[in-house]
Formats: C-alpha cells, sequence, structure tokens
C-alpha cells in the first residue's frame, strides 16, 4: 500500500492500542488478509486443487499461518523452525511443500516425518536424502532454466545462470528417471525465479515454461506429475504510482495457458501450486514507530524508536517503504527528512531525502509494506532488540501475536550451564 490513505486505522485508533503496546511494533490486518488470500484462491477457481503454500519466511507467525490455513493456504518451509511453526498452526502432511536448499539431514527427516512434500533443491540431494529420511512416494525437483530465462535487472533473485537454486535441465530429466527407479511414484514440479514482479508478463511465462516441461517430461519419462509449483514472487506496489498485479487477469492468462499446453497435449489434470509470501502478508501489515528526535545538520534528520532490526528492507536494498506521519495525512509534504533509526550504521535509514510533513517529536509514523519480509528479517546486531506483533482481529479487537524482545531474551544464549558470568539480567 503506497498512500496516506490506505491505513486500515485512524490516529486516534493507534493511538489508543499504543497505550497498551508500545511503540515500536507491526500491525496486522487480519480482515485484509482473509480478503486478499479469497481474492487469489478465486482467480484459479477454474484450477481444481489449486493451492498457494504460504511461504513461512515473510512472516513467520502461527497465527498468520494459521489466519491463512482457514483460506485454504498450506505452508511454504525451508528450515526447521519454519515446520514447527506450520506444525503448531494446524499445517501438517502434504499442506507443507519443503523447499528448501543446503539442506541439513535433520530438516529432511523432520519433513518427512510431518508427511510435507520434499522439493529437491538439487540431483545430489537423492543420496542425502535416501540416507536421511528414505525415498518418500512423491517428490518434486526445483527447476533452474539457466541462460534458457533472463529475468530483469533489479529483481530480488536476478539471474537464473548466476542463482544458486535447482537443477539444470538435464539434471532434472535424470533426477526423475532416478527417483522412478527408486520407488518414487508421485511427482511434481516447481520453480521460483522471480521475486516482488510486479509484470504479469514474468509470472506467465513461468507459467508457460513449466507446463511445457511438464509436457515434456511426461513424454519422455512417462511419468504424470500431480502438480507443478510456480513459485511465489508476485510483487506488491511499494512505492506511489506503482499498481499491484492484476490477480483476476493473472488467472485468466495462466488458464490459457494451461489449457494451450496441458489440455491440448492430452495430460492428465495437472495442480498448479504457488507459494506467494509477500503479496499474501505484505500490504497488510505496518510498523508502527515514533518520531523521538530531530537533528539538523547537513541534513535534516528525524530520529525514530524503530531500527534496521525491525525493518531490514530499507536498510539492506534500498528498497522504498511509504511513510504515513499520522494525523498530518493531508498536511503539506513540505520538508525534506532522512528518516532513521538508533543502529550504529549509516544505512539504518527508513527514508533518505524524503519529503514528508512537518514532524514533531512524539508523532507516530506508519511505514507501510511491512507486513512480510518486515519482522522476519529482524536480527540483533548492535544490541537491538526486535518489536512486537499485533494483529487487529477481524471482528476489530486487538491481540499481541508476539512480544517484544527484552534484554534477558537477548542474553537468553549466554545464561548456559556453566557461564561464568552467571544470569545475565
Ligand atoms: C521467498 C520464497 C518464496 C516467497 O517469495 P515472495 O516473494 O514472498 O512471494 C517462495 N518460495 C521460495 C522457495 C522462496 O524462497
Amino acid at each position: 500500500m503506497n498512500s496516506d490513505s490506505d491505513l486500515f486505522f485512524s490516529k486516534k485508533w493507534i493511538t489508543g492500542v499504543i497505550k497498551k503496546y508500545p511503540t515500536p511494533f507491526h500491525i496486522y490486518d487480519e480482515k485484509a488478509i482473509r480478503e486478499n488470500s479469497r481474492r487469489l484462491f478465486k482467480a484459479f477457481k477454474w484450477s481444481s486443487g489449486f493451492k498457494n503454500f504460504f511461504a513461512v519466511k515473510a512472516t513467520p507467525n502461527p497465527y498468520i499461518v494459521r489466519i491463512l490455513k482457514e483460506e485454504g493456504c498450506g505452508a511454504d518451509c525451508s528450515s526447521l523452525p519454519e515446520l514447527l511453526i506450520s506444525q503448531k498452526a494446524g499445517v501438517i502432511g502434504e499442506n507443507i511443500m519443503f523447499t528448501s536448499n543446503d539442506t541439513p539431514a535433520n530438516e529432511y527427516r523432520k519433513a518427512s516425518e510431518l508427511g510435507a512434500i520434499i522439493n529437491l533443491d538439487d540431483i545430489t540431494h537423492i543420496p542425502f536424502l535416501e540416507k536421511s529420511a528414505g525415498i518418500p512416494d512423491l517428490i518434486s525437483f526445483r527447476y533452474n532454466p539457466g541462460h534458457l530465462r533472463k529475468t530483469k535487472e533489479g529483481n530480488v533473485i536476478g539471474d537464473p545462470e548466476q542463482s544458486k537454486y535447482g537443477l539444470t535441465r538435464d539434471q532434472l530429466f535424470e533426477a526423475y528417471k532416478t527417483m522412478k527407479r527408486k520407488g518414487s511414484r508421485r511427482f511434481g514440479l516447481h520453480t521460483m525465479i522471480v521475486s516482488n514482479e510486479l509484470d504479469p508478463s514474468a509470472l506467465i511465462e513461468t507459467a508457460n515454461m513449466l507446463f511445457d516441461l511438464a509436457v515434456e517430461l511426461s513424454k519422455k519419462l512417462e511419468i504424470d506429475l500431480e502438480f507443478v509449483n510456480l513459485g511465489g514472487g508476485i510483487g506488491i506496489p511499494y512505492k506511489p504510482g506503482q499498481k499491484a498485479i492484476d490477480i483476476e487477469a493473472l488467472g485468466r492468462r495462466i488458464k490459457r495457458s494451461y489449457e494451450d499446453r496441458i489440455e491440448k497435449n492430452g495430460l492428465p489434470p495437472l495442480k498448479i501450486f504457488m507459494e506467494n509470501g509477500r503479496m499474501m502478508t505484505g500490504p497488510y501489515g505496518y510498523l508502527i514507530t515514533r518520531a523521538i528526535h530531530e537533528k539538523h545538520t547537513y541534513k535534516e534528520y528525524i530520529g525514530v524508536d524503530a531500527c534496521m532490526a525491525n525493518l531490514m528492507r530499507p536498510g539492506m536494498y534500498g528498497a522504498y517503504h511509504h511513510i504515513t506521519v499520522l494525523g498530518k495525512e493531508g498536511a503539506k509534504k513540505d520538508h525534506k527528512y532522512d528518516v532513521v533509526g538508533s543502529l550504529c550504521e549509516n544505512n539504518d535509514k527508513f527514508a533518505i531525502d524524503r519529503r514528508l510533513p512537518e514532524i514533531k517529536q512524539g508523532d507516530i509514523i506508519a511505514i507501510h509494506n511491512a507486513g512480510a519480509h518486515g519482522h522476519s528479517m529482524g536480527f540483533n546486531y548492535n544490541g537491538k532488540l526486535r518489536s512486537a506483533e499485533i494483529l487487529k482481529k477481524s471482528n476489530g479487537s486487538v491481540i499481541m501475536i508476539r512480544r517484544a524482545e527484552t534484554s534477558k531474551d537477548y542474553f537468553a544464549t549466554l545464561n548456559f550451564a556453566g557461564s561464568e558470568f552467571g544470569d545475565m539480567e
């Protein structure tokens, strides 16, 4: 959401929330998350068995995963804690897609225990998986098209040939053959080559590519694929002027691609999976922070009580996140500020040279599109603590779904048996 008018709350309402939960915190809008998820499923209603496996890394909180589960989503996991979050949220079995890379054996074991769909990132993971968790009945592989597919510059994932993920085309054919020989009887195909993509053509191209490949695989290897997973990566409009992907139109275009490729070639029905994270929660979460300092040196600075530990994207990628000064939505943006956090790193800036209304100490600031890859990217460098997560429920009530960290949490890993400093508090 890239405009001051997108907020799902007023200054008065959020002030009430802050009385109970001090800033900074992330706040999510359950109703909007549900409505958006329904829109996605509706756009693919034509496709029997369509499912979005929510990429847990976007917002790894069981409350959020459970909301999305209730809307029909599965969970896309790539680590042990993400598997545990899914399990806690009641997402188990083939409602989990385990799309990991460089995977340790214990994670394969846990995924296998939960009955997750295992999506292998490399051909050498076949013997590794066999040894650590056995050969599953259902197996999927992540395809990396390499030079066959160029993505635009600026895409977070970048050029497939430079990306560490997935199997080459030749390896893919080999891999299915091997799995068939080893006893797997059910197969899926996956790729994930775009991220934060706002051009629907890139997503259609991915569908075309995977459908064509599914036809070729089934003809050459005499296997029936059960599903293709187009990956995540549907973008959201962070910057003013950017437009969200038209999900309904995307659904229609992928339907045409499916008819032209899968149906025309007489393949049995193929389920379409996706594993979007960003578009599921990103626009429906805000980082709420307060201006605590202003500083006038060579530039004008506003210091807030959040920092890069709460939202890393601006500092890490130079990503734009829209900022609203609450109560000043209509005011003239006649000041130019760097809005900064307290980290001893000069890239700890939520905005650089941003035109905003005049900000006074104590003003409440909402940083938009922080619902995905926001809190989850948090870290503890510089002794910074991660903030709380708050949920506005569909019935209007407000609950805390993760408390803020305290120094005690920060020291928890120093408080081990035998530690010579005793309990740090
Ligand atoms: C990160 C990731 C996703 C989700 O990407 P979004 O951009 O949040 O939609 C899906 N699948 C895999 C394998 C990922 O690594």
